[in-house]
């Protein structure tokens, strides 16, 4: 299949959004010129991006999938999608997401349901119905790309939101390290976790839109410096045992010689379905073949990361959720203002009542509730302590020492192969898409669905999920590879090979 351009991505919207339900809003196809005004020879030139409608862009709504924020249009645009154009992409809509990225199967939204493009094989009459889940919160993302609605598409990712869809979908979905990219003008989750990341059918798509958007950004403080860039890059660069130069016709070795992949075994957790424990099996052999050396690691709290996850997650998520209180942005309830105090906080909680969703407003108590003196000890620090003691087993695990640790650069000799590996392989999700309707059932299920994601957003390091195999039905399935904060590059190149 030849990539989408402009053209035949709104006539892939034209055709199927109305059962699909993937864009919030989209330009229209009389309308293209407009919108590619930019005389630019940028290495997008021409792509079509979808833009997930938590991410502001100064022409449609960034609704957040919700009614707090229905018809609001950001004043400016978002460092991520300012990069995108500047390097000739084509914004072609806003995608159907959970509401404020909580949800792993893109059911909380104002817009409803968004729905799986890819269909189980069967040879019944009652084709096309679309009954599968796209997965979550950047559904509306990964769909867009797996029919064919935009070559790009940027997501978020807290919790494995751009990995599971992008599993479910089919399609690569990219979460880089904490800090590559600006999130300047991505409306907050939980700000410690959030990443703004990629989705692509290819992994050369994915990175092609990743180096246009991976530069620092002053907007943002927590976006990474030129200095640990330029300090992340000789640490990484320095490794002697990984051939950089991939092309070397002259030596016989193997695309992944000197590479050494980690198989965790703590990911291999009761709820893995039969055909995601022999989509990573096939994963792992293919791997080898390419000459990568497998080896079993142990990161013993890894069970541990989904609670932690949910705990700080909601925590954060109910403080950065406090600004929408109908003063500063988007709705306001319709019942009439009062001059008397009293009523005036009654109004915020009118407000928030009718804007926000069930599970939103869940998560707020949730998260209220788990900062508050008598609970914080108990629920918040040791949630905390938990993701710190994530964060160090990772770093044991990999050969490549984390560049935010102090001397790290200087005080390791790289030359020798050091113990330790330089990639970790698991799936992406336990099983394949689930039918629309089953998270609502019960969220804390839907919650569990999350485990094998939280750990990169805990850590702060990459992770990408590469289509590889499918269950009996030709549903799709996603393998997961992390590397070293900051090693972004070397899982690209892995992932290339994976796909
Ligand atoms: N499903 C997870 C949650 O609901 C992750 C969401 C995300 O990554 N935005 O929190």
């Amino acid at each position: 299949t030849t990539a989408a351009t402009v053209q035949t991505a709104l006539e892939a919207i034209s055709r199927s959004n109305a059962h699909l339900n993937l864009f919030a809003s989209h330009i229209a196809q009389n309308n293209i010129e407009a919108h590619s005004n930019t005389p630019c020879d940028g290495p997008l030139k021409g792509w079509p991006v979808a833009i997930k409608a938590n991410i502001a862009t100064s022409e449609q709504p960034t609704s957040c999938a919700s009614r707090a924020l229905q018809d609001y249009v950001s004043p400016y645009q978002s460092t991520a999608v300012e990069a995108l154009a500047r390097a000739g992409a084509v914004v072609v809509g806003k995608t159907n997401m959970d509401e404020f990225g909580m949800g792993s199967t893109n059911e909380y939204s104002i817009y409803g349901a968004a729905r799986n493009p890819r269909e189980p094989n069967t040879n019944s009459t009652n084709k096309q119905q679309y009954r599968h889940s796209p997965g979550g919160s950047s559904g509306g993302s990964a769909a867009a790309v797996a029919a064919g609605m935009c070559r790009v598409a940027l997501g978020s990712d807290t919790g494995g939101s751009i990995r599971v869809p992008a599993a479910w979908c089919g399609v690569v979905g990219f979460k880089p390290s904490y800090g590559c990219i600006s999130r300047h003008g991505l409306v907050a989750y939980a700000s410690s976790l959030d990443a703004i990341g990629v989705l692509a059918r290819t992994v050369d798509d994915v990175r092609t839109a990743f180096q246009a958007m991976s530069v620092p950004d002053s907007r943002d403080m927590t976006c990474m410096s030129e200095r640990l860039r330029t300090r992340i890059n000789v640490l990484s660069r320095s490794r002697k045992w990984i051939n950089y130069i991939s092309k070397d016709s002259s030596t016989h070795a193997l695309p992944l010689t000197g590479i050494r992949v980690g198989i965790p075994h703590e990911f291999w957790v009761e709820e893995l379905s039969q055909a995601a424990l022999d989509s990573w099996r096939s994963g792992a052999d293919k791997l080898a073949m390419l000459g990568c050396e497998i080896v079993p690691v142990s990161l013993p709290h890894i069970p541990d990361s989904l609670p932690a996850y949910y705990t700080l997650a909601f925590a954060e998520s109910s403080s950065n959720l406090a600004r929408f209180d109908g003063i500063r942005y988007g709705t306001r309830s319709s019942e009439r203002p009062s001059t008397e105090k009293a009523n005036a906080s009654l109004k915020y909680a009118n407000t928030r009542s009718e804007g926000l969703g069930k599970e939103v407003q869940r998560r707020i108590l949730l998260g209220t509730y788990v900062m508050t003196a008598s609970a914080s000890e108990q629920y918040h620090v040791l949630s905390q302590k938990i993701r710190r003691i994530v964060q160090q087993e990772f770093n044991a695990v990999f050969a490549l020492p984390n560049a935010l640790l102090p001397h790290s650069t200087e005080s390791i000799i790289l030359t020798n192969r050091p113990s330790g590996v330089d990639a970790l392989l698991f799936p992406t999700t336990t099983d394949t898409a689930p039918l629309l309707g089953s998270a609502d059932l019960n969220p804390v299920s839907s919650y569990v669905s999350d485990i094998m994601t939280v750990p990169a957003n805990l850590a702060g390091i990459p992770a990408i999920s590469v289509p590889v195999g499918a269950d009996g039905a030709g549903m799709p399935l996603g393998l997961q590879l992390v590397t070293q904060y900051g090693d972004d590059s070397l899982l690209l190149r892995i992932a290339s090979h994976l796909q």
